[in-house]
């Protein structure tokens, strides 16, 4: 193991000195210098200007994403990169679902009453498509919670039926109730409810507004965006108070049995007297997103780095968003207007430094990903599908939220995904930017640097931290730190200049950091099991792209690239049905898992572990 990466070593070491014998060194530094000078205003304008209200947010399928990705490649060409996409262009065009919209036929029948598409009847973005004509219970908030010892479908027969539910939990708004009473559970998800659903057998699931609360809102259209597509396996609609009243027995109202249920904080469901036919008709919308991607031919092509930054954000809002009932732009310029300008600036230098014959010995490719915020589509698409032999690639490194520098703390992620990293960026940073460094060892967290640590590249990931303004429309251009948004610049650089002269990094499996999984929203609820799906395959079960270390997973035998059909009894189609299943176990409990591996279906048993 030495003495190869002892010779590796010094291979670089003659390169450089060849390469500063060669050309002359006070260019190279005048180089820089110059770059460092103009630095501060082209990130500002690159920040200013991906993030203005008129891209539309970057969201997926929009005018503003396109524009975007035109105007990325028009400045990488200008960099003097080589076009690093397929065909020969910049880009690498992937067709994604970007939503859902209310086709016709649609709407709820009951005793010859029709309640059409609109006011009293709306289809929810995972519904199946089709129609159904069932009878009908009341499962009071269609929630089964044996944490809460409470289940609305106890005693309860509604096989290929349609259920009839309350939003909400109950006790909402009520200190004393057995669920939170501040804040809603899971269980109040209208995903939870209609595999709960499913799960007992129904064949449709009918919503309507607790009247205790929320009486007369307006019905939600269904939600265009994000993962929203995912079918949950039902025909599945939102109600009015009204129509849903149609269904109940003469001198019953919905605000008694609702009554009912929050007073005695017990079940309340009944078998209700009519039948109902019910339609629904979503079109799924598509459209095609691009990565950008461009590169810097190495002096060994054999040997590649990856700088890469997603260039999308929420658009209008949506399910991602933190502000989901505002319809503006989402403009993202720390999220991530911030990371693409620094990996724009990282190119340019690599550019300047080509044309002035100072080829890197590594090819360096720049990726500007979409589809970020849908679930690491573009990165996810771009190693699947590499424009570089995956095999060349060594390393990866990632920005994301990387502009607003606050105390001078930079978070490094990644630093246990190669055995020399833990040494390796302190270094560089104590020689270069002396940031007050965080470092997490893991490599997976919620940006594009997973989707390569999941194809064993080892990954870096810088990171200025969250704050109030992540995933709101007021993330804009004018709180960005742009002295800190330099300096992030300036050791990116420096990082792909030391990687650049240094052997491959020996890729290791690190221990997870729970810390950096709080970032990334994967609060401790439930049971655990340490499985790490692959968000790309989104329906058909859940693709595990690996296990944690040391994990119940690991432990039961589940591997990267197994496909759960199958939980505990659960069907799992998606992601969705996956989390479902385990939120609804107990640590401690032994579970059977069916998996598709290699054509064949395997049975595992694992014993889910507490939340690390
Ligand atoms: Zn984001």
């Amino acid at each position: 193991m030495k003495r190869p990466r002892a010779r590796w070593w010094m291979t670089a070491v003659g390169l450089l000195w060849a390469a500063a014998l060669l050309g002359a060194a006070t260019s190279r530094t005048d180089l820089d210098q110059k770059w460092r000078k103009d630095l501060q205003g082209l990130l500002r304008e690159d920040v200013r200007r991906m993030a203005d209200p008129a891209w539309e947010g970057r969201g997926p399928g929009t005018k503003g994403q396109e524009q975007a990705a035109e105007y990325l490649a028009g400045r990488m060409r200008g960099f003097g990169l080589e076009p690093g996409g397929e065909d020969g262009a910049f880009f690498q065009p992937i067709e994604v679902t970007t939503g859902v919209e209310v086709g016709v036929p649609g709407g709820l029948e009951v005793r010859g009453r029709r309640f059409a598409v609109g006011e009293d009847f709306q289809p929810i973005g995972f519904s199946t498509n089709g129609t159904l004509k069932a009878p009908v219970v009341f499962a009071g908030y269609g929630i089964t919670a044996p944490a809460f010892d409470y289940d609305d479908y106890a005693g309860l027969d509604v096989r290929d039926k349609l259920v009839l539910v309350l939003t909400q939990e109950p006790g909402e708004m009520d200190s004393t109730s057995r669920f939170d009473g501040s804040v809603n559970t899971p269980h109040a998800e209208l995903r939870t409810k209609a595999i709960n659903a499913r799960e007992h057998g129904a064949l449709g699931m009918l919503v309507v507004n607790g009247p205790r609360h929320h009486a007369g809102e307006p019905l939600r259209k269904p939600r265009a965006d994000g993962a929203g597509y995912m079918t949950s396996g039902l025909l599945a609609a939102q109600l009015s108070e009204k129509a849903a009243q149609a269904l109940l027995p003469p001198g019953a109202t919905l605000a008694s049995l609702q009554e009912a249920i929050d007073s005695r904080g017990r079940p309340h469901s009944i078998a209700l007297p009519e039948s109902a036919i019910v339609t629904v008709t979503l079109k799924r919308t598509k459209a095609v997103i691009r990565n950008v991607v461009g590169w810097i031919p190495g002096r060994d092509t054999t040997r590649t780095l990856v700088v890469g930054a997603h260039y999308d954000h929420l658009g209008y809002g949506g399910e991602s968003s933190l502000a989901p009932n505002e319809r503006v732009p989402h403009v993202g310029a720390d999220d991530n207007a911030s990371g693409v300008a620094a990996m724009m600036e990282v190119a340019s230098r690599a550019g300047r430094h080509a044309k002035a014959g100072r080829r890197p010995l590594h090819n360096l490719v720049f990726c500007a990903y979409t589809g970020e915020e849908m679930g690491l589509v573009g990165s996810g698409h771009f190693v699947d599908q590499p424009t570089r032999p995956l095999e060349s690639i060594e390393a990866m490194l990632n920005m994301d939220m990387v502009g607003r520098l606050r105390d001078n703390r930079l978070m490094v992620m990644g630093t246990g995904t190669a055995t020399e990293f833990a040494d390796f960026v302190p270094r560089v940073n104590q020689a270069t930017e002396k940031f007050d460094l965080k470092t997490s060892s893991d490599g997976f967290g919620p940006s594009d640097h997973s989707s390569f640590y999941k194809r064993k590249v080892p990954v870096l990931m810088l990171f200025t931290g969250a704050h109030a303004d992540y995933h709101r429309p007021s993330d804009t251009w004018d709180k960005v730190n742009y002295e800190g948004l330099s300096k992030v610049a300036r050791f990116a650089a420096a990082l792909i200049d030391s990687l650049d002269a240094r052997p491959k990094p020996t890729y290791v499996r690190a221990q997870a950091d729970s810390s950096m999984g709080r970032i990334a929203g994967g609060g401790g609820y439930g049971a655990y099991l340490g499985t790490i799906p692959d968000y790309l395959k989104t329906e058909g079960g859940v693709l595990l792209s690996g296990v944690r270390n040391g994990s119940p997973a690991e432990k039961a035998g589940l591997r990267g690239g197994d496909v759960i059909v199958k939980f505990d009894g659960v069907r799992i189609d998606n992601i969705y049905d996956y989390t479902f299943a385990l939120r609804s176990r107990k640590p401690g409990q032994e579970v059977r898992i069916t998996v598709h591996r290699g054509g064949a279906d395997v049975d595992v048993v694992a014993l889910l572990g507490r939340r690390p």
